[in-house]
């Protein structure tokens, strides 16, 4: 490995300075449990490491418009352990909650599973499915995007060069909502998703349906936004039979690869199936929440 630069700044415009006067290949480093196993394994070598977890706005969870604004470098025990966040969005915090072992979660960042843009990225269907939008700095200034534009195939975003995620903003939540996302992996503990399934609903005053997102995981090059698999719940009271039609549509929009975790066959099964069961857990939290 050639000579590598370490850099900590302490604000977001001096970490947007440092990568865009980078003379060779700069990354951000989060928890770095992605990046320097990439490093280790000569997959990237970078000249300078622009290290974000010293910025305040980046690692701080705070209430805003009714909803929750977190930053993009608050490790996954941060949202596990904040009271009100995890109460308010259950399925993002135990998509979170899944990020490998008690010392991987001390570490890794909702914003490095995302911007490290593997197809199984535990949070990033949960935060589809909750309408998650990301606050991005760059040398262009700040913009905002649905976290389903942001990751567009295996280790590949749409952020520009020097453009760092800083923040996601989670909307406020209507009464009777509820929201749960569920994985499959093989073995019960430290392996990435053969599916992942992400959903999000609220019900009116009657117990109707009346907004749901449905979200999938390795399932494709990047994770999905399924607006057929939602609108199969809206209008509904998420019985057997709509369910039945999530379950379907979830697995149409599926286009998995086959691995030694699962054949396709195999993973569009298990995608209907992960998601009803997401659906009735978030169903059951929303009924809870009058
Ligand atoms: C033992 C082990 C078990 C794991 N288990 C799981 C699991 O169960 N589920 C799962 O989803 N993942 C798992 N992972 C993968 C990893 O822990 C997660 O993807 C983690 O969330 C990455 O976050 P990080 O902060 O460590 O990212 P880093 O490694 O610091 O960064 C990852 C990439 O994102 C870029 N980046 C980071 N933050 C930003 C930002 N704010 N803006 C722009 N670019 C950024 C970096 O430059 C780098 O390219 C596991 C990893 C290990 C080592």
């Amino acid at each position: 490995m050639s000579d590598m630069r370490y850099e900590a700044p302490r604000t977001l415009a001096a970490a947007v300075a440092l990568l865009a006067g980078a003379k060779g290949h700069a990354r951000v480093l989060a928890g770095g449990t992605d990046l320097l196993i990439h490093m280790r394994a000569g997959r990237v070598e970078p000249e300078l490491l622009v290290d974000i977890k010293g910025i305040p706005e980046m690692t701080s969870i705070v209430a805003e418009g009714g909803g929750f604004r977190f930053g993009a470098a608050v490790s996954s025990m941060e949202l596990l352990e904040h009271e009100a966040f995890s109460k308010a969005w259950p399925g993002v915090t135990e998509a979170a909650g899944l990020i490998g072992s008690t010392q991987i979660k001390g570490r890794a960042t909702v914003g490095g599973n995302l911007c490290n843009a593997s197809p199984a990225a535990d949070s990033v269907p949960a935060l589809i499915a909750a309408g998650a939008v990301a606050s991005i700095v760059g040398p262009d200034g700040r913009r905002e995007a649905r976290v389903e534009d942001i990751a567009t195939g295996p280790g590949k975003t749409s952020l520009a060069n020097g453009e760092i995620v800083a923040s996601f903003l989670l909307p406020p939540r209507p009464p009777r909502s509820g929201d749960a996302y569920l994985r499959f992996t093989p073995r019960t503990e430290m392996d990435i998703a053969v599916v992942g399934a992400g959903v999000n609903l609220t019900l009116d005053e009657s117990g109707v349906c009346s907004e749901a997102r449905v979200s999938l995981g390795a399932v494709a090059e990047r994770a999905l936004l399924v607006p057929d698999a939602a609108a199969a719940l809206i209008g509904t009271r998420v019985d057997a039979e709509a369910l039945e039609r999530l379950g379907a549509a979830v697995s149409a929009a599926c286009r998995p690869i086959d691995d030694k975790r699962g054949t396709k066959e195999y993973r569009i099964k298990v995608a209907g199936v992960m998601a009803r069961r997401a659906a009735q857990i978030a169903l059951d939290r929303a009924r809870r929440k009058n």
